[in-house]
Order: C-alpha cells, then sequence, then structure tokens
C-alpha cells in the first residue's frame, strides 16, 4: 500500500479525497461469499450493502463463478466494443427469452459504457434525438449518476453542485408523496400539460419507481400510471430508472413490473451481470432506436464475462420455478421487520418504506442513523444511508439471502435500534 504526506492536508492516502464508503467502512476486504464479505483477518460482515445494488444474488455465486472460471479457461475474449461474440448473442438470446418476451416487453437493448449513468445519458440523447426537444422532466429527490448529464436530472441535493451545472434545460416535479398535499398529482398534470406553466414539451420524463439514493420512497401504481399516462399525452418519452431497483431488487425483475406500465425506454446496470461485473443496458422502444451506427460510443460496451454471468444468471435464476417463490418469501419476511421496529421504535423511526428486497428506515435524525449504521458495522453488518439528509438506513440484502442470513442481519440492526431508538 503507498500513503504520502500530501502538502497542505493531513490526509495521508494516496486515494482521492472523493472516497466515500471506504470511511464509513473503514476496513481492509479480501474475499466476499454469498451474503458476507470477510476482510483480511476473516471477520466477517452481513453484507446488507450489496454493491449499492451490484449484488442481488450475493457475492461470487457458484454457478456464475464456475461459467466466469470456464469462460477464461477457455480464453474466451474479453472486451470486444461492438464486436459480435457468442457471449453476447447468448446474453441477447436468453435476455430476450426468459425476461423480455414473457412479459411482452418488446425493446431494442443497446450496449452501453459500463456505468449506470452512461445507459442515462444515452437515454437521455437519444430521447432529444428521437423527439426533436431539448427539456427534460425528472422529480424531485432523484439520483441518476454523476456524469453531468445524468446529474442534471438527479435532485438529490447532497450531491449535487450548482456551480458546474446549467440545469436549464431540466424541470423537476415532485415525486409521490414528496409534499404530502392530496392535489400533488393534479399539480404536476397541470404544469406538464397547461399552456403558461413555464415547462414546455419535454423530450422526456425520467422517473425510479422505487427511488433509492433519495431515501427508498416507493411510487404507488396511481402515481406512475398517471406519469405513464402524461407522458403519453404531451409526446414525452417515459424513461424508467432501474438501474438500483431492477435485476429482482423489488421482488420482480423490474420495479414498473409492480404497476403494470410499460416504459418507452429502461436503464438497466447493476445486478445485470449477477456477480458485480460492470455492464449497462438501455433498453429501446423500436420506434425510439433512431440513433446512427456509433453515434452513442464507447470502449467497455463489450466485456465478455459480464455477458457470461449474466446469461448464467438469467438462465439459472430467472428461469427457475422456485426462484420468485423464494424470493417472494425473504421479501415478505424483510417487510414484517420493518413493520415491528416501526411500531416498537416508533418515537425516533419516522417512516419506513419498502417494496420487495430494497427497505429504508428513516430515522429521526442524521446523527442517530450514523450511530445505529456504526454500531451495526462494529456488530457484523454493513448497511448504506441515503436520503437528502442522509438519516435514512437502505437495507439491499442479496435477493437470494438464505432465511437464517437474513434473520441474523436483521437482528444486529434490531439490536442496534433497540439500544439507540427507544
Ligand atoms: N440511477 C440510479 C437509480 C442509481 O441508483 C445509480 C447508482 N446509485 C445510478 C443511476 C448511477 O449508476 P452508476 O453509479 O453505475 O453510474
Amino acid at each position: 500500500m503507498t500513503y504520502f504526506e500530501h502538502e497542505g492536508t493531513d490526509d495521508k492516502t494516496l486515494e482521492s479525497n472523493v472516497r466515500t464508503y471506504c470511511r464509513t467502512f473503514p476496513s481492509v476486504f479480501a474475499k466476499g461469499e454469498g451474503t458476507f464479505i470477510y476482510d483480511e483477518d476473516g471477520r466477517r460482515w452481513y453484507d446488507f450493502l450489496s454493491g449499492a445494488g451490484a449484488l442481488n444474488y450475493g457475492h461470487n455465486h457458484p454457478l456464475l463463478k464456475a461459467a466466469l472460471l470456464q469462460y477464461i479457461e477457455q480464453n474466451g475474449a474479453v472486451t470486444t466494443l461492438d464486436l459480435n461474440t457468442r457471449a453476447k448473442q447468448s446474453f441477447l438470446a436468453s435476455f430476450d427469452d426468459i425476461i423480455l418476451r414473457p412479459r411482452d416487453l418488446k425493446y431494442k437493448v443497446q450496449f452501453c459504457g459500463p456505468t449506470g449513468a452512461n445507459s442515462v445519458e444515452a437515454a437521455l440523447k437519444l430521447a432529444c434525438k428521437a423527439t426533436g426537444r431539448s427539456g427534460l422532466v425528472a422529480f424531485s429527490n432523484s439520483y441518476h449518476g454523476m456524469s453531468i448529464g445524468a446529474m442534471s436530472v438527479t435532485a438529490s441535493f447532497r450531491r449535487r453542485k450548482e456551480q458546474y451545472l446549467n440545469p436549464s434545460w431540466v424541470h423537476f416535479l415532485p415525486f409521490d408523496g414528496f409534499t404530502g398535499m392530496r392535489e400533488e398529482l393534479q399539480f404536476v398534470r397541470k404544469m406538464l400539460t397547461s399552456k403558461g406553466s413555464g415547462i414546455s414539451a419535454p423530450a422526456a420524463i425520467i422517473v425510479e419507481a422505487v427511488q433509492g439514493e433519495g431515501g427508498v420512497n416507493v411510487a404507488s401504481s396511481e402515481w406512475l400510471r398517471e406519469i405513464r399516462q402524461l407522458a403519453t399525452e404531451i409526446g414525452a418519452v417515459l424513461i424508467l430508472d432501474e438501474i438500483q431497483a431492477g435485476c429482482g431488487r423489488t421482488g420482480r425483475f423490474f420495479s414498473f413490473e409492480h404497476h403494470g406500465v410499460k416504459p418507452d425506454m429502461v436503464c438497466l446496470s447493476k445486478s445485470i451481470s449477477g456477480m458485480g461485473l460492470p455492464m449497462s443496458l438501455l433498453l429501446i422502444a423500436p420506434t425510439l432506436d433512431v440513433w446512427n451506427p456509433g453515434e452513442h460510443n464507447g470502449t467497455f460496451r463489450g466485456f465478455n464475462y459480464a455477458f457470461v454471468t449474466a446469461k448464467e444468471a438469467l438462465q439459472k435464476f430467472w428461469n427457475s420455478p422456485g426462484f420468485a417463490d423464494t424470493v417472494d418469501a425473504r421479501c415478505r419476511y424483510l417487510a414484517l421487520a420493518l413493520q415491528a421496529w416501526k411500531k416498537d421504535f416508533q418515537l425516533r423511526i419516522v417512516r419506513t418504506s419498502v417494496l420487495g428486497m430494497f427497505a429504508g428506515i428513516e430515522l429521526a435524525s442524521e446523527d442517530l442513523a450514523a450511530i445505529v449504521q456504526n454500531e451495526c458495522f462494529r456488530n457484523g453488518l454493513i448497511v448504506e444511508r441515503c436520503g437528502p439528509l442522509n438519516d435514512t438506513l437502505k437495507l439491499l440484502p442479496p435477493v437470494l439471502i438464505e432465511a437464517e442470513e437474513l434473520d441474523g442481519g436483521l437482528r444486529i440492526l434490531g439490536e442496534a435500534l433497540a439500544r439507540h431508538c427507544r
């Protein structure tokens, strides 16, 4: 490890000041297996951070690992831009067979640069090109990534830096429940459809069905359906950002499946490779696929290791009959735990929210949330914080977690809540 004395600061670490998670969880991690992550000395944590949603099936799932090792053993091509490879073609065939067609979804698949933000960039650009418009609509507490385009539709102010944004093409409207007012949805409709509201017809409306970084806010079906309807009425592209909520996180492959809506474009990344290997997709309604060849390019759009494990995850999990039921059972258990805590610790728990294996516990203050988070870490559980005030614990256990492991992790959290939230 390299350390150096940086002139003028007392920070002795070579890594940039931008680092964040390693400050909250200051161990040196060595390996991950299933629900657990281990440090160099073999100390074990329940990992309910799950790579911020990139490890929905846990660390190093044996089936995925075996497929990857076999591919490497055969000297399978590693990175190939958008050249055709067997790995890419097999992934596409499985994705169509197992995910798209059974859900009656007809999308073209764009392979983006390997981050979620790059898929968002592609979606915004393509929506502008397809509609010939330049305005965008996004929602309060949204999070879509850290590149400038994605950040311009991000309202999560903890990370937003006005000085390098020109947000003049973006209008923010309240996400479901943001204002607490009964006429919220009518307000959104009025702003989007009335002359003189100051919002001219946008190219796209971008939305998360469950806002992750924004505090685990779950949109209702009524709300999301109305947003779908409004987008259609005003000729805007509806972009669903499924980067964190997708790939089974909410108990369905796509979180919008709970609501019976069909987006025009879908951003998918994080857990799509199944193993935490970088991969990012944009799903595009065929009529909107107006790209010219190479118009949204990028070197790392063809990471075949990710395609191999992504295909394996679809085949081995989403194609297996008992999978959905097992995930549903775990989701119910998590929901019950949250319900009980909300009742027991009502003085300090402001709000709980959950959809599938995506849960939030908003505490009375940022300090309290930090205390509970740190205590969990000391006792063997890693959980993230989120929300505009950083006061919400975000639980992302692997969706494939064993019942006793879920119970074990929740017990650590329950004890910390009992100590600090009575
Ligand atoms: N959208 C959502 C909903 C996300 O949660 C994230 C990542 N937290 C992103 C976009 C950006 O993805 P990435 O960090 O891979 O660029």
